[in-house]
């Protein structure tokens, strides 16, 4: 065969197969992106000056999306998920929902951390006894600065169950009820993957509170 009419035979034949291959790939890329923004979702919750919600103390009806005992128990419950376990960085733990939440993980065999500012431990010394006679770990900063986080990652270590929230809302009544926040859930696990980095990191320079 001529030398050029062999080249137009090599390149008609090849050219499909080529083309074939970056199809497929461009394809299979597309369903890889689909299949996660599937699996990824996020939540975002608003608190606003709303005292009670009288129905749900009344008659337990569906309510507004600002509901504060609507949103607490959407909390509770994320923490309620856990099975494996909960790592969680807070100024404080003063809600008391939230705090029998941890506790009951921990007797359902979850491991519990929990990382609290030093100065405002002090103020909630008999939940810290009670931590301390459960065996649940607390640790808090060395230095003086202020450990104003307010996140909460449940099941780190598994990209399918693993859960965080985060926001501006401290876990106290004022909090929930008196002030205008936000607390986000996600399942991102790129994102958890950061806030577990930054936990372990503060994890290990801090010191056990008892
Ligand atoms: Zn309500």
């Amino acid at each position: 065969m001529h030398k050029s009419l062999k080249l137009i035979y090599i390149c008609f034949t090849l050219t499909p197969i080529i083309l074939t291959y970056f199809l497929k790939r461009k394809k299979k890329e597309n369903k890889r992106k689909n299949i996660n923004e599937e699996k990824y979702y996020y939540r975002n919750l608003f608190m606003f000056n709303r005292k009670l919600c009288r129905d749900h103390v009344i008659k337990s009806n569906p309510c507004d999306i600002n509901c504060p005992q609507r949103n607490l128990k959407i909390l509770v419950d994320c923490i309620g998920s856990a099975r494996r376990s909960i790592s969680i960085c807070v100024l404080t733990l003063q809600l008391l929902n939230i705090f029998q939440e941890l506790l009951k993980a921990h007797e359902r065999g979850v491991n519990v951390r929990i990382i609290l500012d030093k100065e405002m431990i002090a103020e909630n010394s008999p939940r810290l006894q009670k931590l301390k006679e459960k065996g649940i770990p607390v640790k808090t900063q060395v230095e003086k600065s202020c450990l104003h986080h307010k996140f909460c990652i449940v099941d780190e270590d598994d990209e399918v169950l693993a859960k965080m929230f985060f926001g501006s809302m401290n876990f106290t009544l004022q909090g929930l009820v008196r002030n205008y926040e936000h607390v986000t859930l996600t399942n991102n696990y790129e994102m958890i993957k950061r806030f577990l980095e930054e936990f372990n990191l503060l994890w290990n320079e801090f010191e056990f509170f008892y």
